[in-house]
């Protein structure tokens, strides 16, 4: 009805209007992109306070956003703990689902005794667990003797999703004791923070291998 170049002075009106409308809307909505970064910035020290209680029964916790740090590779950062409730970091939220859940569950009625949880490392990216297993060549001086702690990125657990290593030596030790009550066990004789679902929840754990190449 109208071109661009002929519009007659209600329409241009309207226009103007429209277009204060949007430049209403973009403010405002930059207002409330403003108050959510600052809500969440700042309110992010007392949720990780009340972790605790801030997750529902059934073990199911809201994703957070992913920070920027996050590495997709499930690197952990050096500058913070994980628990395995940090389901924003792929090493958690990678982690095979019934694995993560008896993780969460003992890690609820560990604190309870007054043991805390940190995740020490969790799913791992093929990529990642050869940087792994390099390291171990260097460090041990074989892959033979390497292979004792680290695993190929084929066989290893942590990039399946199917273990995860747990920290500090009183959860491992609170683990060892009383994770068969959530189906987890301890894998290898030699990693005692390392537990995989080796059993069904309240069953009895096999007893450790030697190691990760036995
Ligand atoms: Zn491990």
């Amino acid at each position: 009805m109208y071109n661009d170049h002929g519009a007659s002075p209600s329409v241009t009106a309207a226009r103007r209007s429209r277009g204060s409308l949007v430049a209403g809307i973009c403010a405002f909505a930059v207002l409330v992109l403003s108050a959510t970064w600052v809500v969440t910035t700042w309110s992010e020290p007392a949720a990780r306070a009340t972790a605790p209680t801030a997750h529902s029964p059934d073990g199911g916790v809201a994703p957070t956003a992913v920070p920027p740090e996050a590495d997709d590779d499930g690197a952990l950062p050096a500058d913070r703990d994980i628990t395995p409730f940090d389901t924003w970091h792929p090493a958690v939220s990678r982690l095979e689902r019934r694995l993560l859940k008896a993780v969460q569950e003992a890690a609820r009625d560990a604190r309870e005794d007054g043991v805390a949880f940190v995740v020490t490392s969790g799913w791992r990216s093929k990529e990642h667990q050869q940087r792994l297993l390099e390291e171990g060549i260097e460090k041990y001086g074989s892959l033979e003797k390497a292979r004792e702690f680290v695993n190929t990125p084929e066989k290893s657990t942590h990039v399946s999703g199917e273990a995860v290593d747990i920290g500090p030596t009183d959860a491992d030790d609170w683990l060892i004791r009383f994770g068969s009550a959530y189906g987890l066990c301890q894998a290898y004789a030699n990693e005692l923070w390392h537990f995989e679902l080796l059993t069904s929840p309240g069953g009895t754990c096999p007893t450790p291998r030697n190691n990760a190449a036995g």
